[in-house]
């Protein structure tokens, strides 16, 4: 009998009454490692109703003490960074490197999370018009929830909870079903780190319990990070709901490869950013746009990234893990038959990847196409594994209206040593996200990630300053404090102050 995934409600894990179970398996090999239960309604209600409860206490803890609440948790996080890590090992077969890598920059959320009470200063004038001051307080909003993808089942909730708990509010965290058990530990910690009861609760499931948390008159802002289309019907009906919504969504992101540019940078900045964590990263580089002669190297890009492949994580050699799934694995084979049959040249092709001892495995090798269209579906679909496309363009020009018809807007990169061309791209692509000779440029938690076009729907984004506007209100206070000697001047009749 496999264990069933606990809910944390109120302060305790719990077991859950579903009769629905969704098995997690270890994508290595295919053993049911897990049953995760879809919380009932009684459930999701009970957990709303905690969180509700426990913000009007949480809402007046002084913000000094929030902040020692994230201090502390940043602590544990570090001090069990391996044993979490382990936990995204079997559910999700990344490596061990990369899984510690998805806990290191959740903590860094933390980190900065502890910085709340800066953070949450407000603003204020004084004299606004005689004896008159107008200042401004941020105030948490109330019950929150998180809605997480599987591909940083550590880092992703990370962006979410902490800030919105050092803000003030409650939080819900829904995340996903295929690899929920990193979540509950997370949780575990929280609550070792001294979170009062209640702040923090996290629900199993999938759709229909999404669907009671953008429905419940309760929650007032959702975080969404995953699919696209997903975070379409997420927003549009968050907000339909009038709840503040932020849905991070899917990605195509190029990198373009100037002839200017170091040429072993290029393939060791491809190499890692393409097929690095199974191509299962938002971030991930599956397009290069090589420039005039700089196409010349693409044979020698396929070479490399031919040279690294998929294994089970207790190989330190293997460079990245498995898919996700089979569903996911089936997908990303269906679209490399598609790439050939559009006509694009496969110059690797991992369709049929075997890892030793480990035949039940969702194992796709690095596959490489050139020659590569925007009309084919390899180049207009998020493949979501690790598969490179390449394209060749004449000048700088091209790349950026290239890049700039994208519908997608999540971050991209330029190889060059010209800082006239890196100027030129900065400036005119339209993407949330640049590198400068920095293949995945996923900013630090002081600053925020800053998605644009189909990769965000919303407007302040997560961690950082923004997401400090996503949790509160700004509350604006106009005073004045009447001195018994001045003489009262009769009512005023205008809007004006005086
Ligand atoms: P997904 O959209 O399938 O699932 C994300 C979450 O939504 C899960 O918790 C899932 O249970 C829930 N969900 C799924 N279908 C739903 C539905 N029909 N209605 C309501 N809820 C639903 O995404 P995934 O496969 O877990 O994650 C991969 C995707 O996430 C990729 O597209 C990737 O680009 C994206 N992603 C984006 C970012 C970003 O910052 N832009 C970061 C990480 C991942």
């Amino acid at each position: 009998m496999t264990q069933q995934v606990k809910l944390f409600i109120d302060g305790e894990f719990v077991h859950s009454n579903s009769d629905k179970l969704i098995p997690v398996t270890n994508p290595a090999t295919q053993e049911v490692i897990a049953q995760v239960p879809c919380a009932t309604t009684t459930e999701m209600q009970q957990a709303i109703d905690s969180a509700k409860a426990a913000f009007k206490t949480w809402k007046e803890v002084p913000v000094s003490e929030r902040a020692r609440l994230m201090m502390r948790y940043a602590q544990l996080l570090k001090d069990h960074q391996g044993e979490i890590a382990a936990i995204i090992c079997e559910e999700l077969g990344k490596t061990v490197e990369d899984a510690k890598g998805d806990v290191w920059r959740g903590i860094e959320v933390v980190e900065q999370a502890a910085n709340i009470p800066s953070l949450m200063m407000g603003e204020t004038v004084e004299n606004v018009a005689r004896s008159i001051d107008t200042y401004s307080y941020i105030q948490p909003l109330g019950v929150c929830a998180g809605i997480t993808p599987f591909n940083f089942p550590a880092m992703i909730p990370l962006w979410m909870f902490p800030m919105a708990i050092a803000c003030g509010n409650t939080f819900i965290l829904k995340p996903s079903e295929q690899d929920p058990m990193t979540v509950n530990k997370l949780a575990e910690l929280f609550v070792k780190a001294g979170a009062p009861k209640g702040v923090l609760q996290v629900v199993h499931g999938a759709k229909e319990q999404v669907d009671t948390i953008l429905h419940h008159p309760d929650i007032k802002a959702i975080s969404f990070v995953g699919s696209v289309n997903v975070g379409q019907y997420i927003y549009k009906t968050g907000t339909d709901n009038l709840k503040r919504v932020q849905a991070f969504a899917g990605a195509k992101n190029h990198m373009v490869i100037m002839p200017d540019a170091n040429k072993q940078q290029v393939i060791n900045a491809l190499v890692g950013a393409s097929v690095g964590a199974a191509g299962q990263r938002c971030m991930a580089i599956s397009v290069a746009v090589f420039v005039g002669s700089a196409a010349e190297w693409i044979p020698e890009v396929a070479a490399a990234i031919g040279k690294v492949g998929p294994g089970h994580y207790s190989n330190d050699k293997a460079a990245y893990g498995p898919q996700i799934s089979p569903q996911a694995k089936a997908r990303i084979l269906s679209l490399i038959a598609q790439g050939k049959k559009e006509g694009a040249t496969c110059l690797l092709d991992g369709s049929d990847c075997q890892v030793d001892g480990y035949p039940n495995g969702n194992w796709v090798g690095p596959t490489v196409f050139s020659d590569v269209t925007t009309e084919m579906e390899i180049y207009k679909q998020e493949i979501f594994g690790p598969v490179l496309t390449t394209m060749t363009v004449a000048n700088l020009d091209q790349a950026i209206e290239l890049v700039n018809s994208s519908p997608y807007g999540n971050g991209t990169s330029i190889f060059t040593a010209s800082g006239a061309a890196a100027r030129k791209y900065q400036h005119n692509i339209e993407v949330g996200q640049v590198g400068i000779n920095v293949p995945i440029p996923v900013p630090l938690p002081f600053f925020s990630f800053t998605g644009w076009k189909g990769s965000f729907y919303g407007d302040q984004h997560a961690y950082g300053k923004q997401a400090v506007r996503f949790y509160t209100e700004t509350k604006t206070i106009t005073a004045r404090w009447f001195d018994d000697d001045i003489q009262v001047s009769g009512p005023n009749m205008s809007i004006n102050l005086r």
